[in-house]
């Protein structure tokens, strides 16, 4: 068995959003009590929680939990419009029913971030492995950034498109070769994704890596990485080792990249702003 199945195997993705999250990155407590609407379990909790203002139908909710808003390049609350409604839901609240989420298949809801607006349609259907949450939306891009250079932002809106309907293996593909040209980009090109990340943490050591590294917890790096690999190999013809790859594992994936993006791209951006306007005001002041 090769280390990244070992690793994959002792993924255990049992339990509530946040358990998983914080024993997937331990050191990310922060995000630990994030929900997101593109997991369908928190999707479902959502809208038991709306249920009396979903079914009038005027003056719709805004959601307490966050999805990914692609135009504001950040997470943001949805406006919840309920365009259909499950026959059998339609006759009696969802306290009632104890097979949720299967009462609700199919129902339809059309998400609008709050800030810009951009509206994304939310599908609760019957897939191949059970209910299945697919996001479909109006924009682009994915889990980028402001300041993503696009060889990195193409395969983060790749992920984003495969994770909208599911495809979580694919998805998580993706983000290991995002985190590729990021390294590529950042002058890390020789060999594979691990010795490219093993060459940037050698150099953190030796204080010779970019600063952004120091932002980062090294596992978040390797996990990408290991992730990915495990996602892409054969694995011997086990397809049962892909299981881990869930709309939860997905949604800490999306965290830490959104992590190593504000630190490579993002904030040595927001500190070059905040010095140019100190020396702006310092000249003012002579
Ligand atoms: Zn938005």
């Amino acid at each position: 068995m090769t280390r990244n199945l070992r690793f994959l195997v002792t993924i255990n993705t049992s339990g509530s959003w946040p358990e998983i999250v914080s024993r997937l990155f331990p050191h990310r407590g922060r995000f630990s009590s994030m929900p997101h609407l593109h997991v369908l379990d928190d999707f479902i909790e959502e809208i038991r929680n709306k249920e009396p203002v979903l079914r009038e139908g005027e003056d719709p909710p805004d959601s307490d939990y966050d999805l990914y808003c692609e135009k504001c390049q950040g997470h943001r609350r949805m406006t919840i419009h309920c365009l259909y409604l499950a026959p059998r839901i339609r006759q009696a609240w969802m306290s009632e029913f104890h097979e949720l989420p299967l009462e609700l298949v199919p129902s339809c809801f059309r998400l609008t971030c709050v800030q810009c607006k951009a509206d994304s349609i939310a599908v609760i259907y019957e897939g191949p492995t059970g209910p299945t949450l697919a996001i479909l939306r109006s924009t682009r891009g994915g889990m980028t950034s402001r300041h993503t250079p696009p060889a990195v932002s193409y395969y983060l809106d790749q992920a984003a498109r495969a994770q909208n309907v599911g495809a979580f293996s694919a998805a998580v593909v993706m983000y290991r070769s995002a985190l590729e040209q990021l390294l590529v980009q950042q002058g890390y090109s020789d060999g594979t994704c691990g010795t490219k990340i093993g060459k940037l943490l050698s150099d953190q050591k030796a204080g010779k890596a970019p600063k952004w590294v120091d932002q980062l917890h090294e596992d978040d790096l390797h996990v990408l990485n290991r992730l990915g690999n495990g996602a892409v190999h054969a694995n011997g013809g086990d397809i049962s080792k892909q299981e881990v790859l869930d709309a939860e594992l997905y949604a800490a994936v999306t965290l830490t990249f959104e992590a190593v993006l504000d630190a490579a791209y993002e904030r040595p951006k927001r500190e070059a702003e905040r010095r140019a306007k100190l020396a702006a005001a310092a000249a003012k002041m002579r």
